[in-house]
């Protein structure tokens, strides 16, 4: 599998923005999005190593699972991922995402995701001059950055190492420091940095089974348990 460059995935990223309508610079909103796209999100616990999975039917239908124990901005990041997989992958298999090293469609899917969550032009905006300039971004614009965009502190700074906005020595010292603490201090909550949407749905299921409960195609009993099934428990957006 073709392990696609920088500049590849850039420009992969800046057309699914234009075919979506959104602006070269523009933070993401990824629940209206997948809403848009018409992508059926089931946010569930999974084992603390899986970020996520996606699927497509043979009638094109989508679907994303994405680990509710995850932090709220690895989810963000793990729904571009798996955007890649559902809309550019050559051959999309079903699998498992998780951490660790990325080679082949993974390292593809994570560079679409970097450069679709955090476009150039958008980290250009947020930077001065002076930073630009001496490599070093300050960390009040480094945590203005994540809330922005919705991503992680490491999501966040591998992004401006590879723009080369930031020195490697500056990039290891940024992410030495303990990011939660750091974000109290400069006047951001947790949530980010914290897991959350956990039971929350995203989609047409609800609809599709009530318009065959309606039709008499299925009982009330099995929509009843079709609806259990799915929204049983489920947890409000966040
Ligand atoms: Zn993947």
């Amino acid at each position: 599998m073709k392990t696609l460059t920088l500049s590849e995935t850039e420009t992969m990223a800046a057309k699914f923005r234009y075919d979506n309508g959104l602006s070269q610079s523009e933070p993401i909103n990824a629940k209206m999005l997948i809403r848009k796209l018409n992508v059926t999100l089931v946010y569930r616990p999974l084992s603390e190593s899986s970020y996520g999975i996606s699927c497509k039917s043979a009638t094109g239908k989508m679907f994303m699972l994405i680990n509710s124990q995850s932090t709220r901005g690895r989810q963000h990041f793990t729904i571009a991922h798996e955007l890649y997989h559902l809309f550019f992958d050559e051959n999309p298999v079903p699998h498992m995402c998780c951490g660790g090293p990325a080679k082949g469609e993974e390292k593809n899917a994570n560079r679409f995701a970097s450069a679709l969550l955090m476009p150039k032009e958008g980290v250009l905006s947020c930077v001065s001059g002076e930073e630009i300039a001496a490599h070093d971004v300050d960390i009040a614009t480094v945590l203005r950055m994540e809330h922005l965009f919705g991503v992680s502190h490491s999501t966040l700074l591998i992004r401006l190492k590879d723009l080369g906005l930031i020195t490697v020595a500056r990039y290891e010292a940024l992410g030495r420091l303990s990011v939660k603490e750091t974000a109290r201090e400069w006047g951001y909550g947790s949530a980010l940095y914290e897991p959350g949407n956990n039971g929350v749905v995203i989609g047409d299921f609800g609809e599709k089974a009530r318009r065959l409960f309606e039709s008499g195609k299925i009982s009330e009993g099995h929509y009843n348990e079709l609806m259990n099934m799915l929204y049983g428990g489920a947890g409000e957006e966040d």
